[in-house]
């Protein structure tokens, strides 16, 4: 019985307007609407597939405060079997990191898989922390997962072609488009998610390591210039005169 461990991370959506408070040192949540981070949704479909049929279990789990359990419920409507929250914020990717290690510390897993980054704060380092902290594999941006009884195979793009690499349990992967397709949640899913099992767990005291000084967002838009398709010459001159290149 394969146990896998999926980190999920509850994320804006990706049409959220982004603005800040505290002196621009806080991201505002006001009024922003949270979802799965879509390559944990990858990395959770795999984990279904790879234990269908009764051949493992999946257990999902996220570093958040009371406000991320309807994305857990959703990762639980999708198949997962139950969750874990640490009741947290999760205040960087080491915060993250730390507080995962130490759960699986208490509780393992043969295979823990995240998503290549979040599409927040887009740090990619959970997964290379996680490896570290546990002191085992593990390997990131991977677009296939392929498992036998004591190793698995994983593929990742590099430059120019592919790289293949055989691992043995336990390891940690980010996963990437490719590994899965997402799964929607059935209606029984949905049904079944909320009896489902979520295990709220307190935090362990982690030394902080990051302090946000600032955050800015990008300088508006120039302004666009439109150039009729029947003057070539002026789309040329402008080239050369505004954008300086040619
Ligand atoms: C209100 C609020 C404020 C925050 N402020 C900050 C901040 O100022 N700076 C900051 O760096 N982060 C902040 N975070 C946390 C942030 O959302 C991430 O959880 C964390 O920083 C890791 O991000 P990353 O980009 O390094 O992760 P990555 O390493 O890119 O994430 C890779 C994978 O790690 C896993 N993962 C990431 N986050 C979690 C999680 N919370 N629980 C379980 N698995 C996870 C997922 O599988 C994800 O796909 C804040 C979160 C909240 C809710």
């Amino acid at each position: 019985m394969m146990k896998i461990l999926v980190c999920i991370s509850n994320v804006p959506d990706t049409t959220t307007k982004i603005t800040f408070t505290d002196n621009n040192t806080q991201f505002n949540t006001n009024g922003v609407q949270f979802i799965l981070n879509p390559y944990d949704e990858i990395a959770l479909a795999r984990a279904i597939e790879l234990t269908d049929g009764g051949k493992g279990s999946v257990t999902v789990i996220n570093v958040g405060e009371v406000n991320t359990e309807a994305t857990i419920r959703k990762a639980l409507a999708i198949g997962a079997t139950d969750a874990v929250r640490i009741n947290a914020k999760p205040h960087d990717a080491w915060y993250v990191a730390y507080q995962v290690a130490e759960h699986i510390k208490a509780n393992p897993f043969d295979l823990i898989l995240t998503g290549r980054e979040s599409i927040d704060y887009n740090g990619s380092k959970v997964a290379g922390m996680l490896g570290e902290l546990l002191d085992i594999p593990s390997v990131s941006i991977i677009k296939k997962l392929d498992v036998t009884d004591a190793e698995a195979t994983v593929e990742r793009e590099i430059e120019g072609g592919k790289e293949v690499i055989t691992i043995p349990f336990p390891f940690v992967a980010g996963c990437a488009e490719g590994v899965a397709e997402p799964k929607i949640p059935n209606m029984r899913g949905i049904m079944s998610a909320r009896t489902k099992p979520l295990a709220v767990v307190e935090p362990v005291e982690v030394q902080t390591l990051s302090e946000i000084i600032s955050y800015e967002t990008p300088a508006p838009r120039g302004q666009v210039n439109l150039v009729s398709a029947d003057d070539p010459a002026k789309l040329v001159e402008l080239l050369h005169t505004q954008a300086r290149v040619i």
